[in-house]
């Protein structure tokens, strides 16, 4: 097949799919034909296996001349002049960019209801959310619309949406995968990552924009493996931990059974799996929730109405345009982490909030590296239910947040995480969350691999 042909089968697939999910804000139809066209031209490589395959990227990472909107009315009409480094290294690698997905505003939720633009439904019952933030990422890949698309992981966005749709994605170690040209949410915790249908696609797409980028200072020099060798499915000593916390009575008992279920595969496949503790882990929504807002209020001032974006009309003066262009470009979620990271980081409360969330983030730290000396991997849920209802969670910021308790330490250290699709709950799937060394993705997929 070729590559033409391969795009144009997607975007036809794609407009009978999508408008019944809503995975898509805009569709980059005309340059992905061009494109394709010009690797049929040269002649696909048959060693490079992303030659030609479409792929779909969250929109709050830039694509030169196509609209990157991070589903905020702020961004509406931005057509960025430059790409991320992640999607240089697609066409690098002849890839071909079908479209942008729906998201959380600036990434900040967990069901992609904080869009401003539309509602993404989870194609396994329409009535639920796809969860979030890369809530459009998901969707694409698990209604078959493409085999790969990006997403950004703050707190859980990749591994959580790939939990609720039933699909593969990899939060990679931070530093591992450039975040030149992915609109900064949160910038000591952001990362880009692969959502897929198979572990072994996965590794292919993470080799493709992984290693070192002189534009990222946290990009890592560490030499990048290649993720899809070792996937022989023998896993026979690995050591394994289950840490007690994310087992508890806080996670859905249907959840759990899946989750046991998978214990006992693993033990059949020859590793073994003890029990184990995080302890401060409870700690770390309060602690993430500080220090993602506190970022996050630091990296949208650049939206001020002035250089980027959307401007209030009628305007009297400089305040105004600033108050009004704020006020009105963002949604309430958005607002909400603004007041809240404000705040934390104001003089009078600094000590007291984003200074103690930064000493709870070295604990939580120290938790990990302590059961990392003992065991090569840890493993449990991704999140505590499956998939819940559109409406249901949206208007409790609470609940909305304790979502991610299970996803948000593996971000605050740093960690890789991968979530392998692990089984059922009421006809709903539910993820089986990998927690690896730092740099130790590798281990994460031949895991996967051997579970799967
Ligand atoms: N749901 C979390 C939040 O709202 C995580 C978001 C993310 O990982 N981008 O912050």
């Amino acid at each position: 097949i070729s590559a033409v042909a391969l795009a144009k089968a997607t975007f036809e697939n794609l407009r009978e799919i999508d408008p019944k999910l809503g995975a898509f804000l805009n569709l980059n139809e005309e340059a992905a034909l061009k494109r394709a066209a010009e690797i049929d031209a040269k002649g696909i490589n048959p060693d490079n296996i992303m030659a030609g395959i479409p792929v779909a990227v969250k929109d709050n990472i830039v694509t030169k001349g196509l609209t990157t909107t991070a589903a905020s009315k702020m961004l509406e009409h931005f057509v960025p002049v430059y790409d991320a480094t992640v999607v240089e290294k697609m066409a690098a690698n002849d890839a071909v960019i079908i479209g942008k997905n729906n998201m959380d505003e600036f990434a900040m939720g967990g069901s992609t209801e904080n869009s401003a633009f539309k509602v993404t439904r989870n194609p396994w019952d329409v009535s639920r959310v796809p969860g979030g933030s890369s809530g459009g990422s998901a969707v694409a890949v698990a209604s078959g619309q493409v085999p790969v698309a990006f997403g950004s992981d703050t707190g859980g966005s990749i591994r959580q949406p790939s939990s609720f749709n039933g699909v593969v994605g990899m939060k990679p170690t931070y530093g591992r995968v450039s975040r030149w040209g992915l609109i900064a949410f949160a910038s000591s915790l952001d990362q880009i990552g692969p959502m897929t249908r198979t572990v072994k696609d996965n590794a292919a797409a993470l080799n493709m924009i992984a290693g070192y980028d002189q534009h990222d200072g946290t990009s890592s020099k560490r030499e990048v493996p290649d993720f899809t060798a070792g996937l022989d499915g023998n896993i026979k000593g690995m050591k394994i931990g289950l840490p007690k916390e994310y087992m508890d009575e806080g996670i859905d008992p249907k959840v759990r059974e899946v989750i046991n279920n998978a214990v006992k595969k693993f033990e059949e496949l020859g590793a073994t799996v003890e029990e184990v503790s995080l302890p401060n882990s409870r700690y770390g929504v309060s602690a993430y929730y500080i220090i993602a807002s506190s970022e996050a209020s630091s990296n949208l001032q650049r939206f001020d109405g002035i250089r980027y974006g959307f401007r209030a009309d009628d305007v009297k003066n400089l305040e105004d345009v600033y108050v009004r262009s704020r006020s009105e470009g963002f949604g309430d979620e958005v607002k909400r982490r603004i007041m809240l990271g404000t705040f934390s980081l104001s003089a009078g409360y600094y000590d007291a909030y984003f200074h103690k969330a930064g000493q709870v983030r070295t604990m939580i730290i120290n938790d990990f590296n302590k059961v990392f000396e003992d065991y090569d991997m840890i493993m449990g849920p991704v999140a505590p239910t499956p998939a819940f209802k559109i409406g249901d969670e949206i208007s409790d910021p609470i609940t909305m947040y304790m979502n991610d308790v299970l996803t948000i330490p593996v971000n605050l250290a740093g960690l890789p995480g991968m979530s392998v699709p692990a089984g059922f709950a009421d006809g709903l799937p539910v993820g089986l969350q990998l927690i690896g060394k730092a740099f130790d993705e590798s281990t994460l997929y031949k895991a996967g691999y051997a579970f799967e």
